[in-house]
């Protein structure tokens, strides 16, 4: 029987209070409404149905402790626009206008919901920034920075100069800001979910859903501990949509690794020049991705890989943290070796034309995710949304998200597994002195 097994040692998770009152499927269910999944997703659905419908019955399920997957384990990067959608040119500005409205939306989603209950998510409206070493590069920048100023998002090229002073380092050699992005803490917005789920919502964790089928219309789904029956489903796993059967020719899972330091020392920050809390995208799709935490640790992600999405060894895990020593090494060799104190993976769901999934699959069947890395938005937006389709009502948001292309179509698993692989490794090859 699979399970899904994660390790205990996310820097984000360990900032939070251990969650009481665990529930977990022990007997057979009856619903109005499942959903699978409680990330950001499954969590922004269960919360819409259940102000939708206070009196019907809704049920949230998940593998493992809800938010405890990506939505916990990510780099806390709230886009409006991202140089990975391989958008660097005009040629294609009216799709990637649809692709950044839908961002809009989903920074509009999460402001909404900080707001309304208050969040305390070290929300941070700094902007961003993509920097790389490689002078070369310099001409990927005025490439985005162009497409960019068409779209009226601000932005500024940045020098090493420019670059040495924000961020401390001078590792890099050319630069973009821009000023839209976001920078939080996912695991503190993800828990503020879990605690603003309405009343109406039953939560059972540590509950892997193994099966599923549709019978006379109702909807059947084995668990290891009891079977749920319901009348309409939302899938909301993400990364795990295709183990599920769901979507499986139009997305598969990645993933991806990333290591947080402990705070720096009053020395070593004022050392770097004390800077303020910021964020670095890569140039190259397998660059690193670096943070200075408001805290002051510094995060850095700079691996994904086709690998088993449901564990990852200690010992992979381990080869995984030597990575990221050596890119913080390049950025900040001033700080000792043992400066990393916590490392993870996590799973996401990527797509071949970087396009999302937001659907109705049958009658009482629905689904969202598939965010290619940018799901903290699009997610809480996507399950907001996916539970008005699911309650067959309608919605600006919703035309505005059917207007974006759907995801193309994708190679059985043996050859995908080698064509992803082949391609992350000539990415990886390009972007190896910014590992
Ligand atoms: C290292 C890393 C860095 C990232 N950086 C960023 C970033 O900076 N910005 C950004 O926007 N996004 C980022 N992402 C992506 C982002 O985390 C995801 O897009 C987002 O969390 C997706 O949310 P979700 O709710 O759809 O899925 P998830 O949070 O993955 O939730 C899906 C849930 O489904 C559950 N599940 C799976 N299978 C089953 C089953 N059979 N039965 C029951 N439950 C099941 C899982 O346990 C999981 O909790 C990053 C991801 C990682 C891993």
């Amino acid at each position: 029987m699979l399970k899904l097994i994660n390790d205990n040692n996310c820097g984000w998770i360990k900032d939070l209070n251990p969650r009481v009152n665990i529930k977990t499927l022990s007997k057979n269910q009856n619903c109005d409404f499942l959903i699978v999944g409680a990330g950001y997703t499954g969590l922004s659905a269960a919360r819409k149905l259940g102000e939708i419908y206070p009196n019907k019955n809704i049920t949230l399920v998940d593998a493992q402790l809800a938010g405890e997957g990506a939505s916990s384990r990510n780099s806390g990067y709230l886009v409006d626009a991202t140089l990975n959608d391989g958008f660097t040119s005009d040629r294609d500005l009216e799709n990637y206008k649809k692709k950044t409205d839908i961002y809009k939306l989903g920074i509009e989603a999460v402001k909404k919901f900080i707001q309304e209950y208050q969040v305390d998510c070290d929300f941070n409206e700094c902007g961003k920034y993509y920097a790389s070493s490689k002078f070369e590069d310099k001409k990927i920048l005025e490439n985005f920075s162009k497409v960019l100023s068409n779209l009226d998002f601000e932005n500024e090229l940045l020098s090493n100069k420019d670059l040495k002073k924000i961020l401390g380092t001078d590792f890099y050699n050319v630069g973009l800001y821009t000023k839209g992005g976001i920078l939080l803490h996912p695991g503190k917005l993800v828990r503020a979910m879990i605690n603003a789920l309405p009343n109406n919502v039953n939560l059972f964790e540590n509950s892997f859903l193994n099966n599923w089928k549709i019978n006379n219309g109702k909807i059947i789904c084995e668990f290891e501990k009891g079977i749920i029956k319901s009348k309409k489903i939302i899938f909301a796993t993400n990364g795990f949509l295709k183990s599920l059967g769901i979507k499986k020719n139009y997305n598969f899972p990645l993933t991806l690794t990333a290591s947080m330091t402990r705070p720096l020392t009053t020395k070593e920050y004022l050392d770097i020049g004390s800077p303020k809390e910021w964020g670095v995208l890569s140039v190259r799709p397998m660059g690193a991705t670096v943070r200075m935490t408001k805290d002051k640790r510094i995060l850095i992600r700079n691996t994904a890989e086709v690998s088993n999405p449901f564990k990852m060894t200690k010992l992979e895990l381990d080869k995984r943290a030597a990575i990221h020593r050596i890119g913080i090494n390049k950025r900040f060799p001033q700080f000792p070796n043992d400066i990393i104190e916590s490392t993870w993976s996590g799973v996401v769901s990527r797509s071949r034309n970087s396009s999302q999934i937001f659907e109705k699959l049958d009658n009482n069947v629905f689904v969202a995710g598939c965010y290619n890395g940018s799901g903290i938005g699009v997610g809480t937006l996507f399950g907001e949304q996916i539970a008005i389709k699911a309650a067959n009502e309608t919605s600006e948001e919703i035309k505005i998200i059917e207007k974006k292309k759907k995801p193309t179509w994708l190679p059985p698993t043996f050859f995908l597994d080698i064509g992803v692989k082949t391609r992350l490794m000539y990415e990886r090859l390009r972007s190896i002195s910014d590992i």
